[in-house]
């Protein structure tokens, strides 16, 4: 007996990924990065959208940096030969694939430093903290780094989607550092970096979520357009009498007759609980929205009377991720990784 292969069997669940914005988005950043190169953050798998899908569309539009968290995400990419940084830097662990050569690792320690001196490794960036007091060296620990053969300089930002004062801080102290390493270039900018202004951009900008779709500040709402919308199949098409509840805890109870559909997506699919009578899909116009809890696997909707569902339709979420994240909570970042996994991702082009 054969067994059937699970990707032959189509999942119920799928992310239609917009790849011509996808490249826009990536453009528009370019454009508000001046003189600077604009890269691309793909790490958490290129943010749930999957990062080799996200890296071979920019590559092909002439991206030339990648940054990846760690050392396993850089080798599931290591046969599309990418320009590739691993941010987390390098463990004694990471050491056999960091010496392949197939990304330059992020110093961010004394530690990696010397790790990575002593195994003599080439070319590398490096990570220095100019106040979030997250990842990286601290200005006493330059001196470290003589020798030592740094391809990019970065500092990250811990407000930059905030009109903070703590960004021009960073940004001052990171300026204070040309000239006083090696480094052939400097990177400060995130997304939301970017749109701080041009002082910001230095040599090389590393936008993440506003290549995905997220506008973490209003500068950048006119530039930047969605890229992933999830998509679900009915699985249960049914009709609910005037005053039947929909669901678990039974929290929702119709008011009139009428139709709900039954999707097969959940909180397992990285639809988080915090839909539950808040969320909504859509087909041809029509706005279906979430009656009652959303389960592990399933989502009811309410289904207007002028549409005509079936068993086996698709329905679009509605993942317009500024406005899902006011209603739910969560961040724009938590909204797109958490769909990775049971979808199929379906680019076009
Ligand atoms: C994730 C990350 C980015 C991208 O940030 P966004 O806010 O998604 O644009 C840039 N730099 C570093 C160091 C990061 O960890």
């Amino acid at each position: 007996m054969t067994y059937p292969a699970v990707s032959d069997i189509p999942a119920p669940l799928r992310l239609r990924l917009d790849g011509d914005a996808l490249v826009a988005n990536w453009r528009a950043l370019g454009r508000m990065s001046g003189a600077a190169a604009c890269g691309a953050a793909i790490k958490a798998d290129g943010y749930g959208l999957g990062a080799e899908g996200v890296a071979t569309r920019l590559a092909a539009a002439g991206c030339r940096d990648f940054f990846v968290a760690t050392w396993r995400e850089a080798a599931a990419l290591a046969h599309l030969r990418l320009p590739l940084a691993v941010l987390h830097g390098v463990r004694d662990e990471d050491m056999p694939a960091a010496l392949s050569g197939i990304a330059r690792p992020v110093l961010n320690t004394p530690a990696q430093v010397a790790r990575w001196r002593q195994a003599g490794g080439g070319a590398c960036d490096v990570m220095v903290d100019t106040g979030m007091n997250r990842l990286g060296l601290g200005e006493g620990d330059l001196a470290l780094l003589d020798g030592l053969e740094i391809d990019t300089l970065m500092s990250h930002l811990a407000c930059a989607d905030e009109d903070s004062a703590m960004n021009e801080r960073q940004r001052a102290a990171f300026a204070a550092l040309v000239g006083r390493t090696s480094a052939r270039r400097m990177s400060l900018a995130n997304s939301a970096g970017i749109a701080l202004g041009i002082d910001y951009a230095f040599d090389l900008t590393r936008p993440g979520l506003a290549l995905y779709g997220g506008v973490p500040r209003a500068e950048l709402s006119a530039a930047i357009v969605q890229v992933a919308y999830p998509q679900a199949q009915v699985l249960q098409c049914r009709r609910v009498a005037a005053g039947e509840t929909v669901g678990y805890n039974a929290t929702w109870r119709a008011s009139a007759d009428g139709g709900v559909a039954i999707l097969n997506l959940g909180y397992a699919d990285g639809y988080p609980r915090a839909f539950s009578d808040r969320g909504g899909a859509s087909l041809d116009g029509a706005r279906l929205p979430v009656v009652g809890r959303v389960s592990m696997d399933l989502t009811a909707v309410s289904v207007p009377d002028r549409l005509s569902l079936s068993e086996g339709d698709w329905l679009t979420i509605d993942y317009d991720l500024q406005h899902e994240s006011a209603l739910t909570g969560r961040s724009p970042y938590e909204l797109l990784t958490a769909l990775a996994g049971r979808f199929d991702r379906v680019w076009t082009p």
